[in-house]
């Protein structure tokens, strides 16, 4: 097979004294992060205290407002239905994918479509959630780089099918990033580990992070990283753990349950005390509970694991199943990536071990891999690497693509697990005599029946000329580009006639979509300035009525009858309207009580000079 060179033809040739910065993000479900690559090495950026992690949560807050990351996450047990967390589940994804819907403490508005949800702040798609993690970490990369930047490599799980693609090509558009690539997670990884520099070999990439697990099997040869397999569990993952030690406390210390303010209370500690379990072999517990509880009590390492050992076994099963998908075993690979946060856990790394026969790479710290991989990667494409070791990446598509024929039946054109960029045609005749237009109703699945896959587009082929049935020769052409994004089209031979769609997944913006997200996100930010601006007024006015008080109280024998009346009626006016939401009212309020208290304050001041000046020795006047 012939190489592909990575660098777009549309893509002008680097600048050779100025090198085009790309970033490479890692839009996690838990924790999102961004690195930079400078001359082939990679690194992840800070924040502003240092921490490379961004909780990926989002909470919005009346009037516009909003909190990114750690003090988002803080929110969550005080404002759960407007703090959103883990929305990447939701991405792309309507209410009837969604399993555990009654769970999820968030309003969701009924739509046909991608889920969206209601917050305090307005109706918000997953997209725009998660176009608020990626403008902080856009924001990140510009504080820390200093320069513009080019374009990102984001990345996504290898079963993320076209809706779920698209939503994050949306997201970052929205976010103002251009995407040069999506890229599967496990390839970025693979790439971090510098793996696609040998000539080839067989990868593992064992992913388990907060609250989902995947597996995948990669092949590396002749500069091409093939995915041969990859599995998941979106409900599998450290949260689990949590949840598993969680019930064990309640379970040692014979409680049955907790009040609702003391869950995420424990839960918290108990991630702690996990988190130090990965290095040390004990953990005390130390909580306060309400009502002056308290828990106390170690964990020992020996325990956590037998607490989680059915979980980390069920990842081992899903392992096997990819293996078995793959038509690979065990002895076959040349080397295991760890990632996700949750793989420090020594006896989930054990386990791994255990079942390949070998030991997995451990040294890039495990939460921050894919990130680095995706630098890289962002790096190549934008045109920085001159050691001609730039190929193409070839990923392979979750779940099969297809047409719908007669009786609702789904006929596959491009099956799962194909490599990409991948095109295929079929072809197709009209059943009726005459026939002039054939709808094409493009779907996405493994099952045989159309109402069992997900319906991803239609068209119409139309001005077929007038032939028997059968007669005329309808070629359909499926195209998957290198993001895993498919166009579709259609053509009758004998006339030449053609349509064609890109598909947009009904889950994908438009670009009016887009258009109308940022003006609404203009328009918002209007709107935080307008309730900023009350906030403030209302608070100088609060500010006023306490030192007019303060005043009179203090100096009231400055003033005649006439005048302390004409203070008191503003005052009073202002205190009236205070609270209320109409900043000009307060203004003009203010500005009246300022004028009425204008001579007082002249005399207060003349009084205290003259007080300052009484009690000091003349010499001290200068
Ligand atoms: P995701 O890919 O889901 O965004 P990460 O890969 O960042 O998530 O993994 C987050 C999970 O890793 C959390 O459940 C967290 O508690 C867990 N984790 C992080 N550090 C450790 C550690 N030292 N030991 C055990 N688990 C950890
Ligand atoms: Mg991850």
């Amino acid at each position: 097979m012939a190489l592909l060179k990575i660098v777009e033809p549309s893509m002008a040739p680097p600048a050779l004294d100025r090198p085009r910065i790309a970033i490479g993000i890692d839009l996690g479900t838990t924790y999102s992060l961004v690195a930079v690559a400078k001359n082939g090495i990679s690194e992840v950026l800070l924040d502003e205290i240092g921490r490379p992690l961004l909780p990926s949560v989002v909470r919005y807050l009346s009037g516009g407002g909003r909190k990114i990351g750690y003090p988002a996450k803080l929110d969550a047990v005080l404002d759960p239905c407007n703090t959103i967390s883990s929305v990447k589940r939701f991405m792309g994804r309507s209410k009837a994918d969604i399993q555990d819907l009654d769970t999820i403490p968030y309003h969701f508005v009924n739509t046909s479509g991608m889920v969206q949800l209601k917050t305090i702040d307005g109706v918000r798609s997953p997209i725009e959630i998660s176009a608020e993690i990626l403008v902080a970490l856009r924001q990140r990369a510009e504080a820390a780089l200093g320069k513009e930047i080019i374009g990102a490599v984001l990345t996504v799980p290898a079963y993320f099918d076209d809706a779920q693609r698209q939503a994050t090509k949306d997201a970052a558009r929205l976010a103002g990033l251009k995407v040069l690539r999506l890229l599967n997670e496990p390839t970025a990884a693979s790439i971090a580990y510098g793996l696609d520099s040998g000539v080839q070999g067989l990868y593992a990439v064992y992913d388990l992070g907060g609250g989902t697990f995947d597996l995948s099997v990669l092949k590396f040869t002749h500069g091409v990283f093939e995915v041969l397999a990859t599995v998941g569990d979106s409900m599998l993952g450290g949260d689990d753990f949590d949840h598993a030690l969680y019930k064990y406390i309640l379970h040692r210390m014979r409680l049955s349950m907790l009040p609702p303010q003391d869950i995420q209370a424990l839960l918290d500690a108990v991630r702690v005390a996990k988190e130090i379990l990965s290095t040390q072999d004990e953990a005390l517990l130390d909580i306060k509970l309400s009502c002056s509880r308290r828990i106390m009590l170690t964990i020992t390492e020996s325990e956590f694991k037998t607490v989680i050992q059915s979980l980390v076994s069920r990842t081992l099963v899903l392992t096997r199943r990819a293996l078995r998908n793959a038509q690979v075993i065990p002895g076959d690979f040349n080397g295991i990536v760890l990632v996700g946060g949750s793989t420090r856990i020594r006896s989930v790394r054990y386990a791994v071990e255990q079942y390949f026969g070998k030991v997995p790479l451990t040294d890039l710290d495990p939460d921050q891999v894919v990130a680095l991989g995706a630098a890289i990667q962002a790096d190549m494409l934008a045109g920085n690497r001159r050691d001609g070791n730039n190929w193409l990446l070839l990923d392979v598509i979750p779940l099969s693509l297809g047409l719908e024929t007669m009786g609702g039946l789904v006929e596959k054109i491009i099956p799962r697990n194909s490599t990409i960029p991948v095109a295929k045609t079929q072809e197709f005749t009209t059943f009726k005599n005459g026939q002039s237009a054939i709808a094409i109703h493009v779907v996405q699945g493994e099952r045989e029946l159309v109402s069992d896959c997900r319906s991803l587009a239609r068209f119409e082929l139309r001005s077929i000329p007038p032939m028997t049935a059968g007669r005329a020769r309808i070629q359909v052409t499926f195209q998957v580009d290198s993001d895993g994004l498919l166009s579709v089209s259609a053509r009758e031979v004998q006339s030449g006639v053609q349509a064609e769609v890109i598909v947009k997944p009904s889950y994908g913006l438009n670009d009016n979509d887009i258009t109308r997200m940022i003006k609404d996100g203009l328009s918002s930010s209007k709107c935080d300035m307008r309730s900023r601006a009350l906030r403030e007024a209302q608070i100088t006015a609060q500010g006023l009525v306490y030192a007019t008080n303060e005043a009179l109280k203090a100096d009231w024998e400055l003033l005649d009858d006439a005048e302390r009346i004409q203070i008191d009626t503003q005052l009073n006016a202002l205190r009236a309207i205070l609270n209320e939401n109409d900043i000009n009212r307060i203004n003009k309020s203010m500005k009246a009580l300022a004028a009425a208290t204008e001579e007082f304050a002249a005399r207060r001041m003349n009084q205290s000079i003259h007080s300052a000046l009484a009690s000091k020795k003349l010499d001290e006047i200068s």
